[in-house]
């Protein structure tokens, strides 16, 4: 049995934690809330309360954490996984993370002996719970076949696109069209009210069109329609998203006008919108 460790247990960790033991892997993990801990111990996790007691027990680490400086804490600080894990560890970073902070680590882990696979992740809290996330994944060919029992226990469809870092560029690509998503649904939902089509009506209709998207068919029934609001998936983690989006864009020094809009006004909800609400809040736009 692979002994799998999991740093980070918030929103998708801890689903992802009990999706890996439900599979069989021997499964420990940690995080920096002893709150968390507490709850995911409560779950039947085994729990250990640093990075250091985990990554001296396991074969592969699975990281879910909330910014790239975050992994790369973990990963380099005193105690970290490079200070405290065996040659052969193979590190799996599901966390929405920059693509050059990815690259520079997985050299600092090969140079240890150690490998770095990133798998970034969508479908939000509740697919990692049963194991059906959708995942972009960077890494060679040989550390992407290791790490796929790991990836196929958590996952419904896992797509290989490149090396390391190829991941998190899928993922800032895949969550700058969410972003953009869901700003031109919230203006259209209310360009077509503001001329007296409903907004339930509307979302029907363009369900069964061209203008679909997953925020048509997903998000406007699931969380904002019925006022819920409740994705798990906060703005704050979004604008981060929309920040790497806005960066990888910047050092491009390509012409991208529609992202530069994009990423402007989710930028700008920061005066609006509290960073714990949930991220399908930036549809109300016009109140930005
Ligand atoms: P979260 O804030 O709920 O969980 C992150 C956890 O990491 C927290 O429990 C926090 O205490 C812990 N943590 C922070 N610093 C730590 C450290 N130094 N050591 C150990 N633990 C530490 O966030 P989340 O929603 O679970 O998101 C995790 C990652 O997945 C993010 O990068 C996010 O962008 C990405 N993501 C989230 C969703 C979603 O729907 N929530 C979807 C796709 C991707």
């Amino acid at each position: 049995v692979t002994a799998v460790g999991i740093i980070g247990l918030g929103n998708m960790g801890r689903g992802m934690a009990l999706s890996l033991q439900r599979a069989g892997f021997a499964v420990t993990g940690t995080d920096v809330s002893v709150d968390v801990r507490q709850q995911l111990a409560d779950e039947g996790i085994s729990t250990v309360d640093c990075v250091a007691g985990l990554a001296a027990r396991v074969e592969v680490i699975v990281l879910s954490l909330p910014t790239a400086a975050i992994v790369s804490q973990v990963v380099t600080q005193p105690g970290g996984i490079l200070d405290s894990a065996s040659p052969g560890v193979l590190v799996i970073d599901t966390s929405t993370s920059h693509p050059d902070t990815t690259r520079q680590l997985a050299v600092q882990l090969r140079a240890a002996g150690m490998a770095l696979v990133d798998a970034p992740v969508s479908g939000g809290a509740g697919k990692a719970l049963t194991g059906e996330l959708g995942m972009m994944v960077g890494g060679s060919r040989a550390d992407v076949a290791r790490a796929q029992p790991i990836l196929a226990a958590m996952s419904a469809k896992c797509v290989h696109v490149g090396d390391a870092g190829a991941g998190h560029v899928a993922k800032i690509a895949n969550n700058l069209m969410c972003a953009a998503h869901l700003l031109v649904a919230g203006e259209v939902t209310r360009l077509a009210e503001h001329a007296g089509v409903p907004a339930d009506k509307l979302l029907s209709a363009i369900n069964a069109a061209s203008g679909r998207s997953a925020v048509t068919e997903v998000n406007y029934p699931t969380w904002i329609l019925n006022d819920a609001f409740n994705s798990g998936f906060t703005m704050q983690l979004m604008r981060k998203d929309v920040r790497l989006a806005a960066e990888l864009a910047d050092s491009s020094g390509l012409v991208l006008p529609l992202t530069q809009a994009v990423t402007g006004l989710w930028q700008q909800s920061a005066a609006t919108i509290a960073d714990g609400e949930d991220f399908n809040r930036i549809v109300a736009s016009d109140r930005l």
